[in-house]
């Protein structure tokens, strides 16, 4: 039976994984839509290659130019914000959110809307919108179905079992390209790209070099499996073997293993609740030898803790977190600061707003995270 795929974010790294899969199960699949942010040559080739019911770039200016590479093909063309919501809301057996940062959340949202199943790899939009985000997804009785690897991993471990009966979560963390690094203010953009396990799109590779992206996963974590923050731990596994573990109350700790490869959390959510194939070589233990765990050092990487403190604050907290932080990081890959300034850049917005009250809508979270970029902004250029 042929079933249908939204592919929001289709030009990235998650997107690509999702269309390799797509690629390989070809008979199986209609796409019904694909987007981009700018990458209009990228997405033309692959709605002519996949024949997408229509394909949006976010960038109006650009619709000009992706009509024109479309022509011929009976591909829709579509631009802007509206119309990637309204590509998001379009009837699809699941929705793929690719798009990075919290530039995703509004089309995640008309997706939930509309009850969809969406496959959430866009951690920035639940880790603005939180409670937002978890209350629609109950009223529309849309499936959120985790792609990152260690919440896909826990959603395993979590099968058959109950919240109530966990004792912790282990979310591991590989520790990225700077953990053994001493000198953290010399660290190029380059370097913290290159993350020694996983290859990712740029802005979660600084994530993982700051381990912001463990503390956006912690607070995901928090919203997708709410057993408390005291229960959920993070260790440093710089294998990436082990994606997360469940610790049950009688203390039986089900872990999940596999390859640095998102194709495996992919395929995970496209075939749910059944599996799929995936080109994956099996897992060689032996060939791997060791597996390590260590505690975070959060004096050197203080990301955790900002992440955690924001997330027991709660209210504009998480969102104001995840928005200063997606301003340093573009600052620090475009040259403008020091790797070591993005932690402190983060705290100093946190630091400095009224972080009591808690959104209660899309718009609401969206004015957060506007007023974060701001502030993150006008203290980038004092400070
Ligand atoms: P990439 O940077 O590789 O791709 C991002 C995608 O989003 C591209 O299609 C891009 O379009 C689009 N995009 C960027 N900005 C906007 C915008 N303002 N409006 C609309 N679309 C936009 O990111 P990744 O694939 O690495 O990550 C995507 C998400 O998945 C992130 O939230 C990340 O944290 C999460 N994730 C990623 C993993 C990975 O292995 N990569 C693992 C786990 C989670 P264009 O190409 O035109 O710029």
């Amino acid at each position: 039976m042929t079933r249908s795929i939204t592919i929001l974010g289709a030009t990235g790294s998650v997107g690509a994984s999702t269309l390799d899969l797509v690629r390989r199960n070809r008979a199986e699949w209609r796409i019904e839509a694909l987007t981009a942010h700018s990458n209009v040559a990228e997405l033309a080739k692959l709605a002519r290659e996949f024949g997408a019911g229509v394909a949006v770039i976010a960038d109006e200016a650009r619709l000009g130019e992706l009509k024109e590479a479309l022509a011929g093909s009976g591909v829709e063309a579509a631009a802007g914000r509206a119309a990637l919501c309204e590509a998001a809301s379009r009837p699809a057996d699941i929705v793929m959110a690719a798009i990075v940062g919290c530039a995703g959340l509004a089309p995640v949202m008309a997706a939930i809307e509309q009850g969809s199943t969406v496959a959430l790899a866009n951690k920035e939009a639940l880790v603005s919108a939180g409670e937002v985000m978890t209350a629609a997804v109950e009223k529309h009785g849309a499936t959120l179905l985790p792609v990152d690897s260690e919440h896909n991993a826990i959603f395993q471990c979590l099968q058959g079992g109950r919240l109530d009966e966990v004792r912790t979560i282990t979310l591991t963390a590989s520790g990225g390209p700077l953990r053994l690094v001493d000198d953290l203010d010399a660290v190029t953009p380059e370097q913290a790209i290159a993350h020694p396990n996983w290859d990712m799109g740029a802005k979660i590779s600084v994530d993982s070099a700051t381990m912001f992206n463990k503390g956006l996963e912690l607070i995901e974590a928090h919203h997708l499996f709410p057993v408390g923050l005291d229960k959920i731990r993070i260790v440093v596994h710089p294998q990436s073997v082990i994606h997360s573990m469940v610790e049950y109350r009688d203390g039986s700790t089900l872990a999940q293993l596999g390859p640095s490869d998102m194709r495996v959390p992919i395929a995970s959510c496209l075939a749910y609740p059944a599996r799929m194939d995936t080109p994956m070589a099996p897992l060689d233990l032996p060939a791997i030898g060791e597996l390590s765990f260590f505690h975070p050092d959060e004096d050197r990487f203080p990301a955790t803790r900002l992440a955690r403190q924001a997330a027991e604050a709660g209210g504009a907290a998480p969102a104001t977190l995840n928005a200063a932080n997606e301003v340093a990081v573009a600052a620090f890959l475009a040259g403008k600061i020091k790797f070591s300034r993005i932690a402190l850049l983060v705290e100093a917005v946190l630091n400095a707003g009224n972080m009591s009250a808690a959104p209660r809508s899309l718009d609401e979270v969206l004015e957060i995270d506007a007023g974060a970029r701001r502030a993150a902004e006008a203290l980038m250029e004092t400070a």
